[in-house]
């Protein structure tokens, strides 16, 4: 036990706990909770943030060694941040040290210094002002360098370079003593909250109203807004945000994508006439790190971002907003499991603030929250204008013979509708040509090598591609058993029914939208350009049809194939399901013409598509939720997944087992606790590795919890855990 100062450092490390130090031998100065420090670790040296100073240590004094380097004076990262961090990292049982360095930027982490938005500018000396204009004259670029100064009173490498000048002849000008260059710190463009605007509000309609008016922007409120697309929800995060502004604060937006949805951004940047700082993966490191400062300084007071930026640093938070909250990419799937629209309700806890979260097809997890009272749920009903819901038209497939997967009903409509000048939208979650290439004579089929899975024909690329661990062969010419040459594409992918799509509507044009077709930067812009122009046209695609875009032109949506999400194995397929269809046809119909959305299905009695295609969302959700509810599944209990993977699949079985020896031992299964496994993951072999899992369901969050934070440093400890991957994910949305 050791009794002075102690520092208490969250280091990137896959230790789930915190690390103490004694302070820095040369600098007296103790740092404060959010300042960045260097700190031997091992044989290394890395940077940690200090989470508190204590007084003392349960390790002996002569075992701690001292700070190697203080980073900052100032903390980096505000208080609730902090604590926002450190209480996630709890929740979901991840290492402190990681889960901080998510709300760092790489140069950060790696110990840069926050950039200051500065510009290197060159100026006249004394000894260079007044000098003739050719005194240089055996030096014509000096010359013209020195005259470009006459005019103006700096200037920057690039108006130089504009001109032909280059660096060296500067550097050449600065030796002689005829000029200097000097670091100006570019002023951070202040906004004039009189011109806060740069166009006018639209006048809410009274549903809007009074949502608006429900809405408490002082103190800690969760609020769901439930309309449809098209219901006027983003025109009330306009309006929330300027009131919030208009009182000095900031907002912060999530949304899940932003490469794919530039339009949400252009609705900020069109109203507002303020910096809006934008995070995403697409950034570079430089670009990121002024984002981050300019939110965290608040120089910017709108900050608009995916998952991650939920830890973005705020100086004045005054609203969160969480758009599209049903969205699976605010749930991260790999390392630090954390979901960012379950954080924001923490972060606006923690700061005291309201958080809106915004959608056309609401969780389960969010719906169960406004019926416990926990969130205020505001409804938008009818979208602006026009009033007309699209017509859902289920098309029966059963015994219907299919072109490519059409039937002759949709078929007929989608040609009437182009007939008529307008275009149409038909959803096929599945790139590549065909999910399966089969043997005709011996019935070999392509798999992965490495996964349980099927191998997807990409005609292309004319290569075999494993859409779960990226394996890719080219398509071979025999069936690789029986040599035979008849080998045959079974069933239907995005590629495929393109071509279908152009051989049964030779006179239109045909635009596919999926990850293939817009893999190139500015592909999705141009293809969403095309269909804005309004031509008669048939636009294919996935799941990214689904996000955000508006086509007012489109007037027939045709949903291919509604019944993979009906049996799956994950219990939370019908849901997504049901959310994409609603989302797809939400497309449709947005102008003066009304839509019509049809649905081929094999299972068009189903209640699941009856409730979906003849009444409405909330109609189809309160029944997933009443079978959630006969099911105890969430939100009616809570899970926690334990997965394991190692090339020899007893590794994992055997860790699992042992982890549920150990947590029976802590809670033995009861009625609020039960254990499931270990068992095969759904698809058990992924990337040449078997896959268990051991789910925990709990009927309170707090016992599980509890549990966890004692079960996780026994595992870590367990000789098993070094010879396979393991993990826990606390609320799993993805049970494969
Ligand atoms: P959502 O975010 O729910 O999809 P938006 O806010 O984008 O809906 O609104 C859909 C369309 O309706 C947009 O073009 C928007 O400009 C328009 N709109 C929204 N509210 C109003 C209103 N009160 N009056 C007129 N048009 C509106
Ligand atoms: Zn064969
Ligand atoms: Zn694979």
């Amino acid at each position: 036990m050791t009794e002075s100062i102690i520092i208490r450092v969250a280091v990137p490390s896959p230790l789930r706990r915190l690390f103490d130090y004694l302070p820095s031998e040369n600098n007296t100065r103790t740092p404060r909770p959010g300042c960045r420090v260097k700190v031997p670790f091992g044989r290394r040296q890395v940077i940690g943030v200090v989470i508190e100073i204590a007084a003392s240590s349960e390790h002996p004094a002569t075992r701690l060694k001292p700070l190697t380097e203080l980073l900052d004076d100032e903390p980096l990262l505000p208080e609730t941040l902090l604590e926002l961090c450190l209480w996630a990292a709890g929740y979901y049982q991840h290492p402190t040290g990681d889960a901080l360095s998510t709300a760092l930027p790489a140069t950060l982490r790696k110990g840069d210094t926050v950039p200051r938005q500065s510009e290197v500018r060159w100026q006249l000396t004394l000894s260079g002002k007044g000098l003739p204009d050719t005194a240089l004259a055996r030096a014509p670029r000096q010359q013209q360098a020195l005259n470009l100064l006459q005019q103006q009173p700096s200037a920057t490498k690039d108006d130089f370079q504009r001109q032909g000048i280059s660096i060296a002849a500067l550097r050449q000008l600065e030796s002689k003593g005829l000029i200097e260059s000097l670091e100006f710190r570019v002023n951070t463009p202040l906004f004039d909250p009189d011109r806060l605007l740069s166009e006018s509000p639209l006048p809410l309609y009274p549903e809007q109203q009074q949502a608006m008016d429900s809405i408490e922007l002082h103190g800690f409120h969760a609020y769901l807004l439930d309309g449809q697309t098209g219901s006027g929800k983003t025109e009330i995060y306009l309006q929330a945000i300027e009131k919030v502004i208009r009182y000095g604060r900031q907002a912060l937006v999530l949304i899940p994508e932003i490469s794919l949805t530039p339009q949400t951004l252009d609705r900020f940047k069109t109203r507002f006439n303020c910096p809006v700082a934008v995070l995403h993966s697409g950034l570079t490191d430089r670009e990121r790190v002024l984002a981050w400062d300019a939110a965290r300084t608040g120089t910017a007071p709108i900050v608009l971002g995916t998952r991650s930026a939920i830890f973005t640093p705020l100086a004045s938070p005054g609203i969160l907003i969480v758009d599209e909250e049903h969205d699976g990419s605010f749930k991260q799937q790999e390392g630090f499991r954390y979901s960012a629209r379950d954080l924001a309700v923490v972060r606006a806890r923690m700061e005291s603030i309201p958080l809106i979260l915004g959608s056309a097809t609401p969780s389960l997890e969010t719906r169960y929250n406004c019926e416990q009272q926990r969130y205020t749920r505001l409804v938008l009903s009818c979208r602006p204008g026009v009033a007309r819901q699209p017509r859902w038209q289920p098309v029966d497939i059963r015994k219907a013979k299919l072109s490519g997967g059409y039937s002759r009903e949709l078929i007929d409509a989608i040609q009437s509708h182009l007939d008529d000048g307008s275009q149409v939208l038909v959803f096929l979650n599945r790139r590549g040509f065909a999910p399966t290439l089969t043997c005709h004579e011996c019935g070999w089929i392509a798999n992965c090598l490495h996964c349980e899975a099927r191998l997807t024909v990409h005609r292309q690329v004319q290569r075999l591609v494993c859409h779960h661990c990226e394996f890719r062969q080219p398509v071979p010419p025999r069936c690789p058993v029986c040599h035979s040459i008849h080998l045959q594409c079974l069933g239907q992918g995005t590629e495929r029914s393109e071509e279908t799509l152009e051989a049964l509507f030779p006179d239109f044009p045909v635009i596919r939208v999926d990850r293939d077709s817009t893999r190139r930067k500015q592909a999705m812009q141009n293809m969403v350009d095309r269909v804005h122009q309004g031509e008669p046209c048939i636009l294919l695609g996935t799941q990214l049809l689904a996000k955000g875009h508006h086509f007012p032109n489109v007037t027939l949506v045709a949903i291919l194939d509604a019944d993979a999400g009906l049996f799956s194995p994950d219990f939370r397929a019908p849901e997504r399901m049901g959310q994409l269809i609603t989302q797809v046809a939400g497309r449709a119909g947005r102008g003066d013409k009304p839509g019509t959305v049809i649905l081929q299905s094999h299972h068009c009695d189903h209640p699941l598509i009856t409730t979906l295609t003849q009444q409405d969302y909330a109609t189809f959700s309160d029944l997933l939720m009443a079978e959630r509810k006969l099911a105890n599944l969430p939100p009616f209990s809570y899970l926690a997944l334990l997965r394991a993977e190692a090339e020899n699949g007893q590794l994992a079985v055997n860790f699992l087992s042992f982890a549920r020896h150990q947590a029976e031992m802590l809670l033995p299964p009861a009625g609020n606790i039960s254990y499931l496994g270990p068992l095969p993951a759904p698809m058990e072999r992924r990337g040449g590795r078997f896959r268990h899992q051991l789910t925990i369901c709990a009927a309170e969050r707090p016992a599980l919890q509890h549990l966890l934070a004692t079960l996780c440093p026994i595992l870590e400890q367990s000789p098993m855990a070094g010879k396979i991957r393991w993990s826990v994910d606390i609320d799993p949305q993805d049970m494969s």
